[in-house]
């Protein structure tokens, strides 16, 4: 099961039924900032535990909620859920294709990285990377999505549709401004201790290959504070205050979170290799497991099991593609 949430924007009671549904595999997080349940044995079960905990808002709209957001950006959790609820009241947009995705970048280029269909970037919108001379509202967002659908054929991302950028502005009564910009994604992810403007505390936190252990989600959910999870695979617990964020680090780091933004383990990524897919030529996790231990200090590496390379984070990496089992 995917499970898509909006700006990566998970309450404590939310992770608990996660983590709940979980049993005993790990809950892998996406580079869309969203979460996969691997091997749920009851689906309809499953759906309404994630309806009543307000994880399914729309049975219409469920695979078009493509919402990323600056993870640290003050009010943009709240601004992803606004757009989020706008989207699903239009109901023309579940049309939609399910890789079309909208992002509210705070002017940190982060998630602009991501290279989102509809974006609003410092307050401006932004289509596929291209600035436009229209602002950035959750009401533009939506209406370019709109446009994107009026004008597309089968291309499935702005980017596919013939000078989309320019078309779609220009349906909106605009233009573009200037070339494509899409911003390098962060070399170090948000990882580590971000004092906020009101004297609280974010604390970043990596998972090791994106794989987060039941056990530890129910620890992380018994934290209670909101929680985001970010498109490079880790997560933000938000709001503490010194004294707890010290001890969240004291207690989850020897459990396995990660809160040295320079780890190794946090610039590895892999498929699920052959822990979930028919595919697999081999062990993916555990060879970027090992690799860890080897890479150089700016070196990003992404393993997978066989040629179709699943999973890839954004900019740039080396791909090791196994075919066999670690050791050998
Ligand atoms: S890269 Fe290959 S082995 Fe890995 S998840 Fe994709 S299809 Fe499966």
């Amino acid at each position: 099961m995917r499970v898509r949430l909006p700006g990566g924007a998970l309450e404590p009671a939310q992770l608990e039924v996660l983590a709940e549904l979980a049993g005993a595999e790990p809950i892998e997080l996406t580079s869309r900032g969203n979460m996969q349940l691997r091997g749920v044995g009851d689906l309809e079960s499953a759906r309404e535990q994630l309806a009543a905990a307000g994880l399914l808002p729309s049975a219409t709209h469920e695979r078009v909620r493509n919402i990323v957001a600056s993870p640290l950006a003050d009010g943009y959790r709240e601004a992803a859920a606004r757009l989020d609820r706008a989207l699903v009241a239009r109901a023309g947009l579940a049309a939609l294709p399910g890789r079309f995705l909208f992002a509210l970048d705070d002017g940190a280029g982060d998630v602009a990285s991501l290279a989102a269909d509809a974006e609003i970037r410092s307050g401006v919108l932004h289509l596929d990377g291209h600035p436009t001379d229209l602002p950035g509202a959750v009401d533009a967002l939506l209406d370019a999505a709109q446009a994107f659908l009026d004008l597309r054929g089968d291309e499935w991302r702005v980017r596919d549709l013939s000078d989309g950028a320019a078309r779609i502005a220009a349906a909106l009564g605009g233009a573009v401004t200037g070339p494509r910009a899409i911003p390098a994604p962060p070399i170090v992810p948000p990882v580590g201790w971000f004092d906020r403007p009101d004297g609280a505390v974010d604390l970043g936190a990596g998972v090791p290959l994106g794989r987060l252990e039941p056990r530890l989600a129910h620890f992380v959910a018994a934290v209670e504070h909101p929680v985001t999870v970010t498109p490079w695979r880790t997560l933000v617990l938000h709001g503490l205050d010194e004294g707890a964020a010290e001890t969240v680090v004291r207690v989850l780091a020897p459990l396995g979170l990660i809160f040295d933004a320079n780890a190794p383990l946090l610039r590895v990524s892999a498929c699920v290799g052959d822990h979930g897919c028919a595919r697999a030529q081999g062990d993916s996790l555990a060879h970027a497991a090992d690799l860890a231990g080897m890479i150089a200090d700016d070196e990003r590496v992404h393993v997978v099991a066989c040629g179709r390379g699943c999973g890839a984070p954004s900019g740039e990496h080396r791909r090791v593609v196994v075919t066999e089992e670690p050791g050998e």
